[in-house]
């Protein structure tokens, strides 16, 4: 609901109708005071290669269609990359290699995400994150963590017509997404599955529904330079999930 207070805006989360509405709430989020002075020194200091660029400096909402079937969950936005340019993955070298890969497979019409109006466009799938603001460091606290998720439960809330399986960039995104996979009533195996590149499980919710989740080392350039996540790997994923898309059984009515 746009008009909440912003220091208290993921209260009023689960009272959004829609993904357009809970992304105009996220956008006017002031509830992590950490978060709030880091994206909003980073859009003060800037990278001498965008000093005449203005920044978003806001929360970075979630990018895709809002009945899509693959959900991407990422970390959370880069202080120069979607904290600039105000979307998801966009504008930094995570963006770039994501972006080629699901271009590469056919989920996105471009390669090369640069800003919000590049024109490009995800087919069938959304990219979010755990965590909207752009931390130091790119690590969240717990509490900021938590306070976010809010966000990704009602984000999961309204697609649930649609999305069959997730794509988890990284740890702290799997462990984010399983903790609100359960509040949401999904069944989750104990001990809760562990992340690994490549890790696939199908969840059951008492209503019918299922999920496929699938773990994918995330698109950082601390994986991407060494090579501990390739073009390849990444492709390979995204088509194991479109794959799953065709293969899921239709949803109860
Ligand atoms: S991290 Fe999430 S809860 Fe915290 S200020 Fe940003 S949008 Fe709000």
């Amino acid at each position: 609901m746009v008009g909440a207070d912003p220091e208290n805006a993921p209260l009023a989360a689960g009272t959004t109708q829609s993904i357009a509405e809970l992304d105009a709430l996220i956008s006017t989020c002031r509830a992590c005071p950490r978060l709030v002075a880091w994206r909003e020194e980073a859009a003060r200091i800037k990278r001498a290669a965008f000093r005449d660029e203005e920044y978003w400096a806001r929360p970075v909402p979630g990018f895709g269609p809002d009945d899509a079937e693959i959900l991407v969950v990422g970390l959370a936005p880069a202080a120069n990359g979607g904290n600039r340019t105000g979307r998801m993955f966009t504008g930094d070298r995570s963006g770039d290699v994501l972006f080629a890969a699901l271009h590469a497979v056919g989920l996105a019409t471009g390669a090369h995400p640069v800003s919000v109006d590049d024109g490009i466009e995800l087919r069938n799938t959304r990219l979010t994150a755990p965590v909207h603001c752009a931390p130091p460091e790119n690590k969240p606290t717990s509490s900021e963590r938590l306070r976010c998720a809010a966000y990704l439960t009602r984000e999961l809330e309204l697609l649930a017509p649609t999305v069959r399986v997730i794509v988890v960039l990284g740890g702290f995104g799997w462990q984010a997404l399983f903790t609100v996979l359960a509040q949401g009533g999904w069944v989750i195996p104990r001990p809760r599955p562990r992340f690994g590149h490549g890790a696939q499980l199908t969840l059951n919710h008492p209503d019918g529904r299922t999920l496929t989740v699938l773990g994918c080392y995330h698109v950082s350039p601390h994986n991407t330079f060494t090579g501990r996540l390739t073009p390849t790997m990444l492709e390979d994923i995204f088509r194991t999930a479109i794959n799953l898309t065709h293969a899921a059984p239709p949803l109860p009515s």
